[in-house]
């Protein structure tokens, strides 16, 4: 009986890491099936991408780049933490402040919350608001911005809200 233990312990273990080997491995070798012809250095490009990719293969939130921040996997310039959301530096900065508010729980993206997400989202903008006052962004103005799916060019398939200041933007986005 105790053998039999064993051997299914081992087993479940086996399959377990095998699987997770295979889920953070899976987001390079997608990425680099999309990525052909240098065509992944055009930010819509890449957004129209990784959508595909998402749409094909069910991308879970866990295995983006921004989870692997908020596990400190990968160094980010991180400001601001609490127990439901971060807030970091974007590493591709579109104006002289340019930061992310993330939430901690896996959603893909806006258009995938539920009413069970209204007190999260409230508490993004809150910590979104925070920051943005920290930066000194109040007298001067500031835009929150929400990319949601392939036109809008989502390119991180977990929710995050953009806070951009110090410069004078213009209407409509392009
Ligand atoms: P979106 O196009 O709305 O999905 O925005 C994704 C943002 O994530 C872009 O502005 C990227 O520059 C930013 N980004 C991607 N990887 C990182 C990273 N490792 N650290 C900080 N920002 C990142």
């Amino acid at each position: 009986m105790a053998l039999l233990l064993r051997r299914t312990s081992f087993y479940a273990s086996r399959l377990f890491l095998t699987a997770a080997a295979a889920l953070s491995v899976a987001p390079r070798v997608l990425m680099a099936e999309f990525c052909t012809d240098g065509k992944c250095n055009d930010e819509v490009e890449k957004a129209k991408l990784a959508s595909e990719a998402a749409d094909k293969y069910q991308f879970q939130p866990q295995d983006t780049i921004f989870s692997k921040i908020i596990r400190k996997e990968i160094p980010a310039d991180i400001i601001y933490e609490d127990e439901k959301a971060i807030a970091f530096r974007d590493v591709n900065p579109v104006a002289p402040t340019h930061i992310l508010v993330i939430p901690r729980k896996p959603l893909t993206q806006l258009a995938a919350s539920t009413e069970e997400d209204i007190p999260l989202l409230g508490h993004l903008l809150w910590v979104a608001k925070n920051v943005a006052e920290k930066e000194n962004l109040n007298d001067s103005g500031y835009r929150i911005v929400i990319n949601n799916g392939r036109d809008a060019a989502q390119s991180v398939y977990h929710l995050h809200i953009h806070i951009l200041g110090g410069r004078q933007m213009s209407w409509p986005p392009g």
